[in-house]
């Protein structure tokens, strides 16, 4: 009895101690957090002379070699100039080529800063939209293939290759060969559902793409969002683009409207993906529009 009595009068004091103590997180948790929080530019190497950058929700890499530097998406003005500067401290060769994943500009503008030195490079259906963008700091790609194209430059073997459409027309994976690295923009989400309404999109060229991308040579998958892969992402998110398919197929066989269908529509194996409460409702609205436009 004496004792719990004893221990009860203990326990407030502690009690005090610790609310203050949450009290006291609370409070500095708005500054300790945008400390910790990430910058908006980043570098991190992945494999010998290859980085990958960030800025802010964007990423590419480059490549460095003893015969200069090869450069993919430039992200946006600030990003390639700063970009300049970070490869300027890695090495005293120039950038010889840079390499636009796809046509849209969230991921290219911004190469202008390396037209004195570089040349670019894209799909040839890529060129035509950004010749038709006009942007003066989207220099229009020089160098174009339609299927496959190689780069070799002090002694790194480069491979571009048009696996398809997906996410775009003009989409081209940048293979590295000897690092069994892949870079692939927007159409292959590490744990993550596709963007939006698949804007741009052709689903079941998209499906066949990535079963292409499944038969290359390679380990790890960077993307143009998010976090690093491996080659077995692709494999998942190839599923879930089926699954979502399937699952929209049977709503329209069903006879329900975009609105039903984007209510009914789960896929509880992928609740854990990033933006899946967010997105998964809009990927069923363009499922749902593509199939019936294709019905038609
Ligand atoms: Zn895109």
């Amino acid at each position: 009895m004496r004792r719990s009595i004893g221990g009860s009068h203990r326990f407030v004091p502690r009690l005090i101690l610790w609310v203050l103590a949450v009290i006291g997180l609370v409070i500095q948790a708005g500054p300790v957090s945008a400390q910790q929080s990430r910058p908006d530019d980043e570098i991190t190497k992945l494999a010998d002379d290859v980085y990958l950058y960030r800025h802010q929700f964007h990423q590419a890499i480059f490549i460095t070699t003893s015969h200069g530097v090869i450069v993919t998406d430039p992200i946006s003005p600030e990003a390639a100039t700063w970009l300049k500067g970070e490869i300027k401290k890695l090495t005293d060769q120039p950038v010889r080529y840079v390499i636009y994943s796809h046509h849209h500009n969230d991921h290219i503008t911004g190469g202008s800063v390396f037209a004195d030195q570089a040349r670019f490079v894209g799909h040839a259906a890529a060129r035509e939209k950004i010749l038709q963008a006009a942007d003066p700091t989207t220099p229009v790609p020089e160098l174009t293939f339609t299927d496959r194209m190689s780069i070799n430059l002090g002694g790194k073997q480069i491979e571009l290759i048009h696996v398809g459409k997906n996410h775009s027309d003009n989409s081209l994976v940048v293979l590295l060969p000897q690092h069994k690295l892949l870079f692939a923009v927007d159409f292959i989400p590490v744990d993550t559902v596709a963007y939006r309404a698949l804007p741009d999109a052709f689903p079941d060229e998209w499906i066949e793409s990535l079963k292409r991308v499944e038969r290359l040579d390679f380990e790890v998958l960077v993307p143009g969002h998010g976090k690093v892969g491996r080659k077995e992402h692709v494999g998942l998110f190839r599923r879930y683009m089926e699954d979502l398919r399937a699952a929209v197929q049977e709503q329209l066989q069903k006879g329900a409207t975009v609105e039903e269908a984007k209510k009914n529509v789960r896929l509880p194996k992928y609740e854990q993906w990033q933006r899946y409460a967010e997105w998964l409702p809009e990927n069923v609205e363009g499922m749902y529009r593509y199939l019936s436009q294709s019905r038609q």
